[in-house]
Formats: structure tokens, sequence, C-alpha cells
């Protein structure tokens, strides 16, 4: 059978550079990065999978196609609809993994046009970009069919909305969003349904809980946390850091991502967490004792530099996932829990000054957002 042909977009990002960078080191896949490059796209994040420019070969999709390089990068905005149309054609992709989105819910409370722009818009370009790739591909063959092609949307767990003490959110719990983010997420994974329901598009979605590990940009909490450590800097924890993310080592929602690809039955949506749950001040004070030890600080405890500041607006209490359709249906166990996970990422963090130095020095040096004021 020949080697498959991936689309991932957003794939330099956070977690899409890590499905990438897995799929280039454990397939014989090949992908096509599409990503406009926003303040959150890197593409240092993938040397390691030997990214290189798309050639855009010239050809069609039934013509015995050329040997594409394994990792390609296209620069386009998933709102481009002649960019997406040309993507699927020439690429001619078994998948499309969708991650291109604005994510920081700090930046959606300072500028939600954004997000509704990239989030929503921008979804509904690529489904119907995707659905007219779709509908001209072949019923049978050795490459994409009609059966066997992809469109795989990736979301949070944010679109179900806050938790009390107790409870998981279940495929089946209600979207109640709260943050401009959310509700961007929210309506994208709506539409996606809807391509499903009203066209047919053989359609997955995944809602993931909160991700942390290597090369996540420093305007999130575990990477800003570390680096501030690192430098120094005052540590700021929302309102008395109570809020609650259940956390997910993003190698294994690499892993996640590639077994429903692989094994998800189309229309369906399957639910990704580890069943790790942790209070902000938790992991705060986690990474503060991890470097204690790695990198101990002449001044003092890193504890010492934790800064209580003002909560942030329409802050959700609590998320925690129930992966149970995951792990019992298709097989995904995660490898990493908090503690092996947070260890690893610190050391990471330690060992990479040259993937988030110059990012701390050009591109954010860790003020705060999302005061909604
Ligand atoms: P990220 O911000 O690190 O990466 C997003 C990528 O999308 C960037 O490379 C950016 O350049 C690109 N992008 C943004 N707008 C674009 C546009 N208009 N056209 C093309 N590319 C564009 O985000 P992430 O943390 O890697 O999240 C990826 C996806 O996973 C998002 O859809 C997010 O909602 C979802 N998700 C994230 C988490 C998490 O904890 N980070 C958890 C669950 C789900």
């Amino acid at each position: 059978m020949a080697a498959k042909r991936f689309i991932v977009t957003g794939g330099a990002g956070f977690i899409g550079s890590a499905l990438v960078r897995s799929l280039i080191r454990d397939t014989d896949a090949s992908v096509l990065v599409i990503d406009k490059l926003t303040y959150a796209g890197n593409l240092e994040s993938l040397k390691e999978a030997g990214v290189v420019p798309w050639s855009a070969p010239d050809y069609e999709c039934d013509a015995p196609a050329p040997v594409p390089a394994r990792c390609e990068f296209f620069q386009a905005d998933i709102c481009d609809m002649a960019a997406m149309t040309a993507a699927f054609e020439v690429y001619c992709p078994d998948a499309v993994f969708h991650l291109a989105a604005e994510s920081h819910v700090d930046r959606s409370i300072d500028g939600p046009g954004e997000f509704i722009r990239t989030n929503i818009m921008g979804t509904a370009v690529l489904l119907q970009a995707a659905l007219s790739y779709w509908r001209n591909l072949p019923e049978d063959g050795d490459g994409p069919t009609t059966s066997t092609f992809r469109f795989q949307h990736i979301s949070t767990d944010e679109v179900y909305g806050s938790l009390g003490g107790t409870g998981l959110f279940t495929e089946s719990t209600p979207y109640m969003p709260h943050s401009p983010y959310s509700a961007s997420k929210a309506a994208s994974d709506h539409l996606v349904r809807a391509w499903h329901d009203t066209y047919g598009l053989p359609t997955l979605i995944t809602n993931c809980s909160n991700n942390y590990g290597p090369y996540h940009f420093p305007e999130k909490l575990i990477p800003l946390v570390i680096l501030n450590c690192l430098e120094g800097k005052a540590l700021p924890v929302y309102g008395k850091g109570a809020n609650v993310r259940d956390w997910l080592h993003v190698d294994d929602h690499a892993a996640a991502l590639r077994i429903v690809n692989e094994k998800g039955v189309p229309g369906e949506t399957y639910n990704v967490g580890g069943r790790n749950e942790r209070t902000n001040l938790e992991v705060v004070q986690t990474i503060c004792r991890i470097l204690d030890e790695l990198r101990p600080r002449p001044e003092g405890k890193y504890e010492d530099l934790i800064a209580y500041v003002a909560d942030r607006p329409g802050h959700d209490l609590r998320y925690a996932i129930d992966p149970s359709k995951l792990t019992d249906r298709l097989g995904w166990k995660p490898q990493d829990n908090f503690d092996t996970g947070i260890r690893k990422t610190v050391q990471w963090y330690l060992d990479n000054e040259w993937w988030w130095k110059p990012i701390r020095e050009k591109k954010y040096a860790g003020e705060r957002l999302g005061k909604s004021i």
C-alpha cells in the first residue's frame, strides 16, 4: 500500500508540530503543513521533521504522483479558499488534521475578532474545500477514496463549560462555552458535525484537555512559569490558583490523534484526557520544586516568586475529561502521568534555550494579557 499523505493545518504550532514530528518519526507518511505563521507558529519546531518549502508540484490526482519530501510547508491562511482548494487538489491527502486556530483564551478576551475569523470562518472554508475534493475522489483504489478520506477536527474540552467540584465531561455533555475562544471552537465543532450530517463528509472530532510539553509558546501557564523562574521574574497565579485543569502531555495527545484517525468512526467525537487534575497553584508549585532540584536559585526557593494577580474574567473553575470512549473502544493509553511529563518538560526547557530565547526576546516577554479592561 502507498504511504499516506496528510495535511496538517496549524502544523507549525504547539500541538500541530508535535503531531507532525510523530508522523515523520514513527510512520512512513508524508505531511503537508499548512500554516499562516501567526505569532504562535514557528518553523523551528519542525526542524527535527526536516521541513522544506512545498514545491507545489504540477500533477493531477489520477496521474502517478512524484514522491514528495516527507515534510513540506505551505504558508497560507485557512480562510483563503483558493489556497485551500489548491492544497487539496494538488497534494491529494488521505486525511486532514485541522489544528490551525487562535488558541489563547486571554488573547480572545483582548481581541475576539481573529478568533471568530480563523476558528469559525477558517474552519468553514476548510470544510468546503475538503468537501469539493472528497466528492471527486474515486470509490476505490490504492490512494484516498470516498470511504477512506477523513477530515479530523482538533478541539478543546473548554466547549463544555465549567464543572463544579465533581463530575467529568463526556462526549454527550451539553456545550456551554464561556470565553470568546471556547465559543469560537464550539461553533467550529458544530460546523464540522453539520458537514458530516448534511453532506456525508467523513469527519472526526476530538475534544482534548489542557496540553503541555516541549515547543509550547510561553504565553501559556506551564512554559511561562518555567521561563519566568529561569529569569527570576514573578510567577503570576490568577485569583487563588484554585482553578482545576486536566493535564495531558502533548505527545500523548498526538498519539491519540493518530489512533482516532486510523480507527475512529466517521461522525463520532472522542474526548481526550489523561485523568491528571491539578489546581493551577499545584502546577506552579510542582514546577518550582523540580527547578529547586535541577537548577537551584542562590536567592532562595522558586516558590518565593509566586505573585497572586486579579483573576481572569469569566475564568472557568474546573475542567475534567472522561476519556473512556477513546481508551475502551480505540485502545489509546497515555504514556506519561503529570509527574513524569512535567519533569521531562522542565528538563526540555533547560536544554533548549535556542528555541525559546528568541521568542522571549522578540515576540513575547511574559506580560499580562486578557484583563478585559
Ligand atoms: P497554537 O496557537 O500553538 O498553534 C496554532 C497554529 O495555527 C499556529 O502555528 C498558527 O500560526 C496557526 N494559525 C493560526 N491562524 C491561522 C490561519 N488563519 N491560517 C493558518 N494557520 C493559522 O495552538 P495549539 O495549542 O497547538 O492548539 C492547536 C489546536 O488544538 C487548536 O485548534 C486548539 O484549539 C486545540 N487544542 C489546544 C489545546 C491546548 O492545550 N493547547 C487543548 C485542546 C485543543
